[in-house]
């Protein structure tokens, strides 16, 4: 009934349909456990035989709704809530990849990502090439070697609010046997859905736009359902091969679409845990009911604070797709068509401690680490996350050390602007 409604409807609507006389909002099932009337009845679920609940690490019936809600959003067949956006992106990889698998991922990723891919996978012997999102075809097939399986992206990269060619790596992607999974964060189903594009897997920070009002940390799974498995079994023998640990069980021969999903879930999570709890889910859900409204908001107050610095003697530079000057106002005519989103990259002539004095100004805007929330904050890498790196190292993470991260919230921009303004009077 979902798949036919408009993003505003999903928002609000998707993933849980009350019966006869039952809440309107899904209830919060803070449960661990489920109880049945036989010990056979619970077998069944064991054996994945039957459908239904059994422990709350598994499957919840609050996290469901609410991940379902996402898949509807995102167009994909199914999804998977997680505790962080951090343990979306390993599971997405850890689902499809084994000690000795290597990946090809854009460089221009966040920073906890980075260090996902480039440190922790590495230890557990999976391997990473980055690319810069923008090099030719030619430099990113030379990536790939014969054990690749997956190509990482983000739709808008945080922090440097470069929009990805989604198609393109979709198109080197599926060349070469792999699936292409894109970290949808920043763009949100509302402003862009990566699998109308080519990707085949999405993940989210949930703790970003999706929340939106600071209160939850979340991740959530999305798959298309269209990679084909079957077609490189021998790269994906986790999902195309019996699981020992399930009977014998092959995920993509039993669920078909769904073997992603369910390997993640009953694999995954089974082993390693990283649910969130169903109270999170619920303040998630309360978030994704009025994400559609948020992102409009958020898209019209970054255009004209954009332009605004854009215009102003003392900014150096502006990042935002959203201005005519900037080196991906096409493309995100092409993939964000309705807005990107509310974060903007820019630079103060000046040096380190012009960014500092500027932020310290602040009245109204919050110095905070986090992004893509309704009360606009503003983060300078070189000063705080990043801060243990030199000039030089900050370049070649590509993050300049003049860099502020300016997430724009949904107040009133003439209250926004006005502050922004009074603390540039002091640099
Ligand atoms: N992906 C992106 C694009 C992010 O910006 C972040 C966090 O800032 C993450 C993933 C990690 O998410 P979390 O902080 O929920 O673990």
């Amino acid at each position: 009934m979902t798949k036919s409604l408009k993003p505003a409807t999903l928002c609000v609507r998707a993933g849980y349909v009350p019966r006869n006389g039952e809440p309107v909002e899904p209830p919060i099932v803070q449960s661990t456990t489920f109880k049945y009337d036989s010990s056979d009845d619970m077998a069944r679920l064991f054996d994945l035989e039957a459908v239904g609940y059994f422990y709350t690490r598994l499957q919840n019936p609050t996290n469901d709704a609410v991940a379902a809600k996402i898949a509807a959003l995102e167009g994909g067949v199914g999804a998977v809530l997680t505790s962080s956006g951090q343990a979306a992106n390993f599971f997405a990889m850890l689902n499809i990849c084994e000690a000795g698998s290597h990946i090809v991922s854009s460089s221009e990723i966040y920073g906890g990502t980075f260090n996902l891919f480039g440190v922790t996978l590495k230890k557990m012997g999976i391997s990473c090439t980055f690319v810069h999102p923008d090099a030719s075809d030619e430099e990113l097939r030379a990536a790939f070697r014969p054990n690749t399986r997956a190509l990482f992206g983000e739709t808008i990269t945080n922090p440097g609010c470069a929009v990805l060619d989604i198609e393109r790596f979709a198109r080197i992607a599926h060349e070469q046997g792999v699936p292409l999974i894109v970290d949808n964060t920043f763009a949100t189903p509302i402003n862009c859905r990566p699998f109308e594009w080519g990707a085949d897997i999405v993940t989210h920070s949930t703790t970003k736009y999706m929340d939106g009002m600071a209160s939850q940390v979340g991740g959530c799974v999305v798959d298309s359902g269209n990679f084909p498995w079957d077609q490189y079994a021998d790269k994906y023998p986790g999902l195309t091969t019996p699981d020992a640990s399930y009977h014998g069980l092959t995920y993509t021969k039993a669920f078909g679409k769904m073997g992603y999903t369910t390997k993640l879930v009953t694999h995954l999570m089974r082993d390693l845990g990283s649910i969130p709890s169903p109270q999170n889910a619920y303040l998630l859900n309360l978030g994704l009911q009025t994400l559609h409204l948020r992102m409009r908001q958020h898209c019209l107050n970054a255009q004209r604070i954009a332009e605004f610095l854009a215009s102003c003697d003392k900014v150096a530079w502006v990042h935002y797709s959203g201005l005519p000057t900037d080196a991906y106002y096409e493309r995100a005519k092409k993939y964000l068509p309705n807005g990107s989103c509310g974060v903007i990259a820019f630079g103060l002539k000046g040096d380190r401690q012009t960014a500092v004095t500027w932020m310290d100004s602040l009245r109204l805007i919050n110095i905070a680490t986090h992004v893509a929330d309704a009360r606009t904050c503003v983060l300078h890498p070189a000063s705080h996350t990043h801060r243990q790196l030199s000039d030089e190292q900050l370049r070649d993470a590509g993050v300049p050390a003049d860099l502020i991260r300016l997430s724009v919230g949904i107040e009133d921009v003439d209250d926004l602007l006005d502050d922004i303004r009074q603390a540039l009077e002091k640099v």
